[in-house]
């Protein structure tokens, strides 16, 4: 049978990426997508923006929705600090697959735990499987009409503290309206559009910063 994109991704990690350098499997996923296939990762452009805020945020704990083959999640577990583990959530196993196998290739499968499920059954799970209380950080980048409902579950749950800050990728492309008017409008966030394009394209997208105020 044909291979699927996510394992084509992968063979050009494991043929042409540095074994245990994440910035090597980082760009050539990028080179991948830029010049044979495009692919929903974040992407350099955007990227670059969500590097420094994870840097600017230093979390002790991080959660990201949402990881396809593992892109971001090599990204943003590359810049944490020691100690910190990024907990990834991904429902289709095949992904999750791929994921897995790119995460070992960078060698920072100790910062990452890739759970596979659905981000509504696992959201009130954190605390039960990881003794989570809050997060620092929050990467939202699954499907979009997913990231209202389940910022209110992390509400719920109370797993956001004063000072967590929500990344939420594609707030214009593929969109994510009711998300945006809620972030932006209610007193419980601060929120900040970073303007950028949708990766390895040139269409308008970008992120959403949000500050949870408690
Ligand atoms: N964050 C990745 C990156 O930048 O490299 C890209 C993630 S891709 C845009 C979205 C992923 O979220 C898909 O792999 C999809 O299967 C997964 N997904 C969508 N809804 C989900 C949900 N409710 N729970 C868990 N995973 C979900
Ligand atoms: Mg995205």
């Amino acid at each position: 049978t044909r291979s699927t994109r996510p394992q084509r991704l992968l063979r050009a990690v494991q043929k042409k990426a540095i074994k245990g350098d994440p910035q090597s499997v980082i760009s050539t996923i990028d080179y991948f997508c830029r010049h044979s296939e495009w692919a929903m990762n974040v992407g350099d452009e955007k990227g670059a923006i969500l590097d420094s805020v994870v840097c600017e945020v230093s979390p002790s704990t991080a959660l990201e929705l949402g990881t396809y083959c593992g892109y971001s999640t090599v990204r943003i577990a590359r810049l944490l600090p020691p100690g910190t583990k990024l907990i990834t959530l991904e429902f289709n196993p095949d992904y999750a697959a791929v994921a897995r196998q790119i995460i070992e290739y960078s060698g920072l499968q100790d910062k990452i735990c890739l759970v596979e499920g659905a981000s509504g059954d696992l959201i009130p799970k954190m605390q039960e499987l990881f003794g989570i209380k809050t997060f620092d950080f929050v990467f939202l980048d699954h499907w979009k009409d997913r990231y209202l409902p389940d910022i209110k579950l992390l509400e719920e749950c109370q797993l956001l503290r004063k000072g967590s800050i929500l990344l939420a990728d594609n707030v214009i492309c593929p969109g994510t309206p009711d998300y945006l008017e809620y972030v932006r409008n209610s007193p419980l966030y601060e929120s900040k559009y970073f303007k950028s394009h949708l990766e390895y394209t040139k269409v308008e997208d970008g992120l959403e910063k949000s500050v949870f105020l408690g």
